[in-house]
């Protein structure tokens, strides 16, 4: 059974923090769709169109009938684990550092036999577990096979953890906690087993309901943080900036209507300014420092968040200007996730539905519950998920999105 993971000690302040290197990431092209798969947490196989075999590694054809009709399509991952090796040596400079090192041979019940990690649970071959498609710190798609019975503690696991960014011991800062969506991701980081939480909160002088409740549990700190000013964003990175594990910037401002029904910039302005450039201001002070802690022990820093919008898609027309704005965050951390990754940090990027909130009043249900939304971005961490789609509206948007972006726009136009 898994040893339950401890409260990592205090860091020595005069040690250099370790560099952070990456597994091996180079993959083809058609390789890549394990990893596409993998970022939403699902495993999937190429299965032929033709003569329906399962094909593993990735490839252009059927390795049994040379037809190039392959179909990515999820799989159960149940199979059996055939043969074992721990590594006690390896030639990779990041496995090098993490030795020993389970690796296991299994014969996946859907056909082919693949090699995977082992997580710590898994007993001696012959015996059954879960195979699936985890991101590494490369953010590439790698096997894991788990016990096919869930135990306790297995989140703790030290090759899963590799491929995971879970909140337990760790220090996690939620950029605007006034909101209900704010003060739910504080609480779930809490019951998580957060180490601290920071919550910002701008405008003092505005009071906020449920503040004072969040402040009087034991992990959390307010701390005053407007992401619309650089100096704010700037001094609060120096303060807290090199502890940060887990920073998730859920601030936003969210206004109805388009392009027509109001005059002047202002309020998209505001959006912007919030949204796109708070976003940008967070990334240019808190990207450094969290990059060079990518590989800080136990409790590295880990993974970056991006609250963004399933507008940011497609745009939906009566919250207009609030869909571009998210359009240009979602823009923005594909790159911050192009930078963070080369430290193995994750950005992790939620595209929420309408959340039920006093913006989206007069739209019909269903809507997303803001503690609904927060449970699923910390399930997202915990299971090293990378693109979330939290609620029904957002599956269903992007499904229809991946259908035919050209059909949604003229369906979103109309609503
Ligand atoms: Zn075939």
């Amino acid at each position: 059974m898994t040893e339950p993971l401890r409260r990592p000690k205090r860091k020595n302040p005069l040690r250099r923090t370790r560099l952070p290197l990456l597994p091996p990431s180079g993959r083809s092209r058609v390789g890549l769709g394990l990893t596409a798969a993998a970022a939403l947490g699902r495993f999937e196989l190429q299965v032929c169109r033709v003569c329906n075999n399962v094909q593993y590694p990735p490839r252009e054809a059927c390795h049994r009938c040379l037809s190039l009709l392959l179909d990515w399509k999820l799989q159960s991952g149940e199979g059996e684990l055939i043969s074992e090796t721990t590594l006690a040596h390896s030639n990779d400079e990041f496995f090098r550092e993490r030795l020993p090192w389970r690796l296991g041979m299994i014969r996946l019940d859907c056909g082919p036999t693949v090699v995977a990690h082992l997580h710590g649970d898994v007993a001696p071959a012959p015996t059954r577990v879960i195979v699936s498609a985890r991101l590494d710190r490369a953010g590439q798609a790698a096997l894991i096979a788990m016990p096919a019975q869930e135990l306790s503690n297995m989140a703790d696991d030290k090759q899963l953890r590799e491929m995971t960014c879970d909140p337990k011991f760790r220090k996690a800062l939620v950029t605007d906690a006034k909101t209900a969506t704010g003060q739910a991701l504080v609480r779930a980081l809490v019951a998580a087993g957060a180490d601290i939480v920071w919550a910002g909160y701008a405008e003092p002088w505005k009071k906020a309901p449920g503040m004072d409740e969040l402040k009087e549990l034991a992990p959390v700190t307010l701390l005053p943080l407007d992401v619309t000013s650089s100096d704010s964003v700037r001094e609060t990175a120096a303060e807290i900036g090199a502890k940060v594990d887990i920073l998730i910037n859920n601030a936003e401002l969210h206004r109805t209507y388009g392009i027509s029904a109001r005059h002047g910039v202002e309020t998209a302005r505001a959006e912007m300014d919030i949204n796109y450039f708070g976003l940008l201001r967070l990334a240019q002070e808190f990207g450094p420092v969290m990059r060079a802690r990518g590989a800080d022990g136990q409790s590295s820093a880990t993974a970056w968040v991006n609250v963004l919008s399933i507008y940011a898609l497609s745009n939906f027309p009566a919250h207009g200007t609030f869909s571009a704005s998210k359009a240009a965050a979602y823009s923005l951390s594909q790159c911050l996730r192009a930078e963070m990754q080369l430290a193995g940090v994750r950005v992790v990027n939620v595209f929420p539905g309408p959340i039920d909130d006093e913006w989206n009043q007069t739209l019909p249900p269903p809507k997303l519950n803001p503690s609904t939304l927060a449970r699923a971005i910390v399930k997202a961490l915990q299971d090293g998920i990378e693109d979330v789609y939290p609620g029904d509206v957002a599956q269903e948007w992007l499904a229809r999105w991946r259908e035919n972006p050209k059909v949604l726009e003229r369906e979103l136009a109309h609503l």
